[in-house]
C-alpha cells in the first residue's frame, strides 16, 4: 500500500456522463498503479435534486466498467451532524459569518455592481455585523481579502488567483444544508485525500477551497484538473453529439474494455499506441502524459475500438454477452447452435453486441423469416433443383465440418458446371431468409445438419 489516496465524487443528479467516467477511470488506474486507496463518495448534499435512481445508475456503470474501489461509497447527506459541527467551529472563530441579506437585496447588490463596472461578488454588508436578528440566514465564510492563492496543478501547472477574486462563499444555505465548496473540502480532509483528480470545470472552485482548508486546519491535498471533453464542433459535449451516458454505450452494443480504452485516450497518450488492456493501462499511466488541451470525443474512433474488441474477444464470453442482446430482440438462445460457435462466425463482421445480435438471430429463431425482396431475386424456379440436389448431398455426407460441406458444394459444382457465386445467395436465402450473413459453409456448419437440411426444404415451396 502507498499514501495515494484518491476519489470519485460523483453528484446523483443523473446518469454517469463519459467525462465523469473518465475522472472515475484516472483515479483508479493512478490507484491501481501505485497501490493506493480509489474512495468512492457520492455528493448528495442537493437533497432536492439527488436520487437513488442516479446512485444506483452511476454503481452500475463503474460496475460495468470494472472500476473497482477500496472505501465507500460513502454518502454525504449521512455527514451533516459534521459539516454542522465544522460550521458552528468557523463561527466561533470568526471565520465564517451569518449574512441575512435576502435574494432580493442580493440581486440588486449584484445589479449596482455591474453598472459601476464592479465584480458582481458579495458586497460584506453582514461580515462585521455583531447582532443576531430573528431571520432567515446563511451562512458565509470569511475569506482573505488580500494577497494571492496558488497552488501548482499536477496537469496545468502553477495557478494563482487574487484574493480580492474570490467571493465571501456560503457555506450554508437558508434551511441549514451545507454546500458544495465547504463539504468537499471536510470531506476531502477527513477522508485523507492526498491527490484530487477531476474535472477542470471545478478549477476556479480550487483556490476558495484552499481557503478553506486553511481556515479548517487541514492539510491541502494535491490537485489534478482534467481538461473538458469537446464535442467534433470543439463546444462542450453534450447530447447534441450523441450518447453521454456510458450506459446507453452498453445498450448499444459496446463493450468495456473497449469504452475504458477509448476513455482513457481522451486526454492520456502513450506514444502512438492506441490498444490498451486495463492491465496496460495500470502499468502505463500517469499524469504527467495528460494532455492540457481538451479531449473531442469521436464517436468513429469508439467503433473502431470496440470493433477490435470484438475480432479479437474470448468466442465464450462474447457468446454469454450475446445471449443478453438476443435476449433484448426477443430471440431466445434456448434451442440452437451453441453460442461461442455462431459468435465466431460474425466476430469478424459485427462492430457492435448490437449489430452482432442482428446477425445471429437467423440461427435461433424457429421459422426462417424471408425477406420478400430476397426470395423474389434469389429463389427462383431454376435454382429449385439445385437445391434440391444440394440437400440430397449434404443428407449423404459423412461428418459434418468445413471439408464435408465444402465437399457437397464441390461434387454439385461438378455437376451442374455453376460456379459457387451463382449457387450461393439462393442457399443463403433458404437458410438465412435475406442475403446477408456469414459465409455459406459457415452457416451450415454451425446450423448442423438437421437444421440446415430442414430449411433446405423448407425453401422448396418459396421458389418463385
Ligand atoms: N460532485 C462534483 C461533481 O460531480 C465533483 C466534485 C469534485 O470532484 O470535487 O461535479
Amino acid at each position: 500500500m502507498s499514501d495515494l489516496r484518491v476519489r470519485f465524487a460523483p453528484s446523483p443528479t443523473g446518469y454517469l456522463h463519459i467525462g465523469g467516467a473518465r475522472t472515475a477511470l484516472f483515479n483508479y488506474l493512478l490507484a491501481q498503479k501505485e497501490k493506493g486507496t480509489f474512495i468512492l463518495r457520492i455528493e448528495d448534499t442537493d437533497v432536492a435534486r439527488s436520487t437513488q435512481e442516479s446512485v444506483d445508475a452511476i454503481l452500475q456503470a463503474m460496475d460495468w466498467l470494472g472500476l473497482s474501489y477500496d472505501e465507500g461509497p460513502f454518502y454525504q447527506s449521512e455527514r451533516f451532524d459534521l459539516y454542522k459541527q465544522k460550521v458552528d467551529e468557523l463561527l466561533e472563530k470568526g471565520l465564517a459569518y451569518r449574512c441575512y441579506c435576502t435574494s432580493e437585496e442580493l440581486e440588486a447588490k449584484r445589479e449596482a455592481a455591474m453598472k459601476s463596472g464592479g465584480k458582481p461578488k458579495y458586497d460584506g454588508t453582514c461580515r462585521n455585523r455583531s447582532d443576531q436578528p430573528d431571520l432567515p440566514f446563511v451562512v458565509r465564510f470569511k475569506a482573505p481579502q488580500e494577497g494571492e492563492t496558488s497552488f501548482v496543478d499536477r496537469i496545468k501547472g502553477a495557478i494563482t488567483f487574487e484574493n480580492d477574486e474570490l467571493d465571501d462563499l456560503i457555506i450554508q444555505r437558508t434551511d441549514g444544508t451545507p454546500t458544495y465548496n465547504f463539504v468537499v473540502v471536510i470531506d476531502d480532509a477527513e477522508m485523507g485525500l492526498t491527490l484530487v483528480v477531476r474535472g477542470d470545470d471545478h478549477i476556479n472552485n480550487t483556490p476558495r477551497q484552499i481557503l478553506m482548508y486553511k481556515a479548517l486546519g487541514y492539510d491541502v491535498p494535491e490537485f489534478a484538473h482534467v481538461p473538458m471533453i469537446l464535442g467534433a464542433d470543439k463546444t462542450r459535449l453534450s447530447k447534441r453529439h450523441g450518447a453521454t451516458s456510458v450506459m446507453v454505450y452498453r445498450e448499444m452494443g459496446y463493450l468495456p474494455e473497449a469504452m475504458v480504452n477509448y476513455l482513457v485516450r481522451l486526454g492520456w497518450s502513450h506514444g502512438d499506441e492506441e490498444i490498451f488492456s486495463m492491465d496496460d493501462l495500470i502499468e502505463k499511466f500517469s499524469l504527467s502524459s495528460v494532455g492540457k488541451a481538451a479531449g473531442v470525443f469521436n464517436p468513429e474512433k469508439l467503433l473502431w475500438l470496440n470493433a477490435h474488441y470484438i475480432k479479437t474477444g474470448d468466442p465464450e464470453r462474447l457468446g454469454e454477452l450475446l445471449k443478453e442482446y438476443l435476449q433484448m430482440i426477443e430471440v431466445s438462445t434456448e434451442n440452437g447452435p451453441p453460442l461461442p460457435a455462431v459468435v465466431k462466425t460474425l466476430q469478424e463482421r459485427a462492430r457492435t453486441m448490437v449489430e452482432m445480435a442482428e446477425g445471429a438471430a437467423f440461427y435461433y429463431r424457429p421459422e426462417v423469416e424471408f425477406d420478400p425482396a430476397a426470395v423474389q431475386k434469389c429463389l427462383t424456379k431454376d435454382k429449385e433443383p439445385i437445391l434440391t440436389r444440394l440437400t440430397e448431398l449434404l443428407d449423404a455426407a459423412t461428418g459434418w465440418d468445413h471439408e464435408a460441406i465444402a465437399a457437397a458444394f464441390s461434387t454439385l459444382m461438378g455437376e451442374t458446371g455453376l460456379k459457387l457465386g451463382k449457387i450461393g445467395p439462393a442457399v443463403r436465402v433458404a437458410l438465412v431468409g435475406g442475403t446477408n450473413s456469414p459465409s455459406i459453409y459457415e452457416v451450415i456448419e454451425v446450423l448442423g445438419k438437421e437444421e440446415s437440411l430442414k430449411r433446405l426444404r423448407g425453401s422448396f415451396s418459396k421458389f418463385v
